[in-house]
Parts: structure tokens; sequence; C-alpha cells
């Protein structure tokens, strides 16, 4: 049976474990994080489907059912499963996406490296999805493509479902031309782009980057644009833009430019916070944290996300104020990323050592400044930590959008405000409303930032941090859920009464 609701995102949407020597296929325990997210759109459908990657030695014959069908608290619904191999999941995701696009995507153009991408394979694999899809589609089904790993897949789909709706969605930032035309692929992406009925983004300024990378490549046209709402320019920091652009057409055909904040589960986590369970844990760590303060850096191990700086800054505090000796802690949540890829495994190793070196110059058996965390911490606990901290200071130097700021503003108790220091560069940045803004990039700002957090009178972090939940329940996901659903509603309308759909460029 086909559905009229496909998800093409590469990671499954159930975790795989194996128990009693038997692979079991386990619901997510949380309804927090991205594929959690993406599985609540499953029961909104008729029918839905989910598109994947699962690792075979031999795709012909790789040893499991390519679909299968999954009942579970998100409804029923089908999985493909793309068997891909070892080879070309490290050629098209460790290699052209993580080493080639992630760089660029975050601006880091000295560290994009070109030399080992293998097109032909990323074009397979991509291919290779969109037949997937296609063979789970309607029709005129709604067929949302995730993420830049899979930016071919909308164009080689339009040539299979010539009548569907694609859509495609941005989780990570979008550069301007100047960075995103250093790929020489970028044509090629862009065009594959065109062919979706709606391309998304997380801010506004990614939106408009697109905008521009389309009228520097291609004849297209910008038909519609907007003022952003206050509510997306909230801070009138560096990711601010005061316009949204909404429609493009490209010989005759309309592509919206959507621009809609993946949010948290606000009311979840809030709720979780108050359970017995996190409440002991929070007490207990609380109670070993004495009266020192707790700085808290919660995310990936990545050159993007300023962990490295955020150690420096902490370092230059305790030099800087030989008084909070004793009476402060960072404790860096730095969750180690894939060792066999060089970028990541060379950011681990600077951290472990800067850890080291902070904790053995200031250190002492009674007071260890630095607690570096480098596995995943399962949601409850971290949680605790969230409404055990006193500041949260998540100092990213590029970051699409951020969901552990909005988390740890859900996960406060607004009699005990904790202080929010963000990164003016991530993408939440524009919407929370009430943080202590900082520049990762110049010390002064970092320095600055710390010392104003750790000074805040409780009246002035209370009224912050009301704010700052405010705008975080406001964007939460069960907003975006509503948002993304009348948005296909009406991209479907507006197909439907097009008429003939038929894609009218010129062959490329
Ligand atoms: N997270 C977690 N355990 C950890 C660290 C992080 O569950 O030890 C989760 C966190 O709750 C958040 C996600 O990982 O939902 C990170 O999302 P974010 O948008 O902040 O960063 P990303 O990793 O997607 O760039």
């Amino acid at each position: 049976m086909k559905s009229d609701l496909v998800i093409v995102y590469h990671r499954q949407p159930y975790e795989e474990v194996e128990q009693d020597g038997q692979l079991v296929l386990r619901e997510h325990s949380s309804p927090n994080g991205i594929v959690p997210t993406l599985k609540g759109f499953l029961g909104k459908a008729d029918r839905g489907a989910w598109v994947a990657w699962k690792l075979a030695e031999d795709t012909s014959n790789p040893g499991f059912d390519p679909v299968i069908e999954i009942s579970d608290s998100y409804g029923t619904y089908s999985v493909s499963r793309l068997p891909l191999t070892a080879e070309q999941v490290r050629s098209f995701y460790h290699i052209t996406s993580k080493e080639a696009f992630w760089p660029i995507l975050h601006g880091f153009k000295e560290r994009y490296n070109y030399d080992p991408v293998d097109w032909p394979t990323f074009r397979a694999v991509n291919w290779a999805f969109a037949e997937a899809a296609a063979e789970q589609a309607t029709e005129d089904a709604v067929i949302w493509v995730h993420d830049y790993n899979l930016w071919l897949v909308p164009g080689y789909l339009r040539q299979l479902k010539p009548n569907a709706t694609i859509c495609f969605f941005h989780h990570t930032p979008f550069p301007s031309p100047d960075m995103f035309n250093v790929q020489p692929w970028r044509g090629e992406i862009i065009n594959s782009l065109l062919t979706c009925d709606s391309v998304g983004f997380h801010i506004p300024r990614y939106a408009q980057n697109f905008a521009a990378v389309v009228r520097s490549l291609t004849g297209a046209q910008l038909v519609e644009d907007c003022d952003t709402p206050t509510s997306l320019a909230a801070t009138g920091g560096a990711l601010n833009d005061r316009r949204m652009p909404l429609m493009l057409n490209y010989y005759g055909r309309r592509i919206a430019i959507h621009t809609r904040p993946v949010g948290v589960n606000f009311d979840y986590l809030a709720e979780l916070a108050r359970s017995d369970e996190v409440i002991e844990k929070r007490n207990a760590i609380r109670e070993e944290l004495g009266d020192c303060k707790l700085i808290l850096s919660v995310s990936r191990t990545d050159y993007t996300k300023g962990n490295i700086e955020q150690l420096e800054a902490f370092a230059r505090l305790l030099e800087r104020r030989r008084e909070l000796h004793g009476k402060v802690r960072l404790m860096l949540v730095s969750v180690g990323a894939n060792r066999n890829m060089t970028a990541y495994a060379e950011v681990q190793d600077r951290i472990e050592a800067l850890s080291g070196r902070i904790n053995g110059a200031y250190g002492s058996l009674e007071w260890q400044p630095v607690t570096l965390i480098s596995q995943s911490i399962p949601l409850a606990q971290l949680v605790a930590y969230y409404a055990a901290a006193d500041i949260a200071s998540i100092t990213p130097l590029a970051d699409g959008l951020n969901l552990v700021a909005s988390e740890f503003c859900a996960a406060q108790d607004p009699g005990r405000p904790g202080v929010l220091i963000l990164s003016e560069f991530a993408g939440v940045a524009v919407l929370l409303d009430g943080a202590i803004p900082v520049n990762p990039f110049s010390h002064a700002s970092m320095d600055s930032a710390l010392d104003q957090a750790l000074a805040m009178e409780t009246d002035e972090a209370a009224s912050r941090m009301g704010s700052l939940r405010r705008c975080a329940r406001r964007w939460d996901i069960a907003a975006w859920t509503r948002a993304e659903l009348d948005h296909f509603a009406e991209l479907r309308k507006r197909r439907a009464s097009a008429g003939d759909t038929s894609d009218p460029r010129p062959a490329a």
C-alpha cells in the first residue's frame, strides 16, 4: 500500500539494540529529539512511510527485509531500509557530507576538503534514496526530504514522481553565495532544490542566503517576501534579518521558501523537570556542588560548537578572578563523535588536553574546576543538570538552531532561575529573548558574558528566564508540527489547482 506522506531522513526511526543475541527494534525512550519529532508526523497522515539507510555487506543480498511495517505508539507505518555498504556510507556521509558540505554550511572555508569527494557515489546514493521514496509514495504524496546529505534527492524524485509535493528541510545553517559557491557541485544542488514545492529553513537569514545563492546561479526570481515577524527577530543579534523571502518563480514554477524553526517538546521537558526522579537527581547534584556555582555547557564534539573557546574563556576566568577558586565549576558535556573522522578526533583531543590543563593548573583534591563528560547523558539526567545549573553557556561558532538552549529554559524552576549565555551565531538566538548574547570569536565578549552571568541578581535572572521560557514555548514542537502540516496542505492545494504541473524548464 502506497503512502501519502513519505519522510526521507538518513537515520532509522527507532533504535536497533541487541537482546539475547537478537537484533530488536526499540522505540526511542523519550519524545525529545529530531527523530521522535519527525515520527510524530507519521501518525497524522492516512498512511506514512519513512526512508533511511542501513548497513549491508552486500546491497543486492542485504540479509534483511528492505521494507518493513512498524506499529508503535506513533501509529502504523512502513520503513524502507536502503542497504548501503560501509564504503558507500563513508563516501556519501563521512566524506562528502561531513568533510565538504558541513564546513561550507557552517562557514569554515579553510576546513573544506574537496579532494576525497567521490561525486558519482554521492549521486548514486541520493538516486537510491529517491527510488526507495518513490516506491512508497502515491502519485500526489507529500515527500519530505531532510538535510544536506540528501540534496540531490528532490531532483531525482521529480523525475520519478512528477506530481508529488516535494518539500526539503535544512536542519543546518545555509551560507551566503560567497561560501556556498565554493563547491563545484553548486549548480547541480541548487537545480535539485528548485524542483521542490518548498525549501525550508530554521531562520530568515538562512532563507535569505538561499535566495541569494539561487540568484547568483540561476534566473529564478524572488516574487514574494515579507517583514520578519518580531518573534523571529527577538534580539537584534548577528543572525537577524528584517525581511523573509517567501516565493521564487523559476520558469513559471513557484517554489515556496519556508522559514520555521524546529522547537523542543517544552511541556514534556518542563514536566520531566518537575518529576520526583529529576528533582531527586537535581538535589543530589546541588548537594555535591555545595556553595560552588555550576556553569553547564552541552553539545556534540564538533569544531562548530565552540567548546575549545568555552574552555579557554573558563581558564581566563580562573586566571582573572582568583576569588572564584573553589567557588565555580564548569561541566562540559561534549559528546564524542566518530573517532574515525580526523576533524572531530582533533577537537576531542584538544578538549581533553585543555580540560586536563585547567584542572592541573588550578584544581586541588577538593575542587576540580572542569568536569568533562564525553558520553551521551540520558535525558532525565541531562534535565537534572539543566535544573541544577546556575548558568548554561552555549557558545557555538555556528549552529543551525541549537535545541540545548531551549531545553535548558524549559527545564528551569521559575523560583530558582538559571542564566543563559547564548552565542549570537546559534540560529535559536533570533527567537530566544532574554539570554546574555555572546560573540565566541571575541575574548572580551566571552569574558564579560561570564562576569555578567555570575553577578546577575535573582530578580533580573527571573525576568530574563520568564521571557526566555515564553519564547521557547511559543516556538515549541507542537507549533512547528501544526505549521508544517498547514504548509503541506496549502502546497497540495496549490499543486492540485495548478493543472499542468510538469517542469517547464529547459533540459539542463
Ligand atoms: N543530548 C543528549 N544527551 C547528551 C547531550 C545532548 O540527549 O549528553 C541531546 C540534547 O538534549 C539535544 C540534542 O542532543 O536534544 C542536541 O541538539 P542540538 O540542536 O543542540 O545540537 P545538534 O547536535 O543537533 O547540532
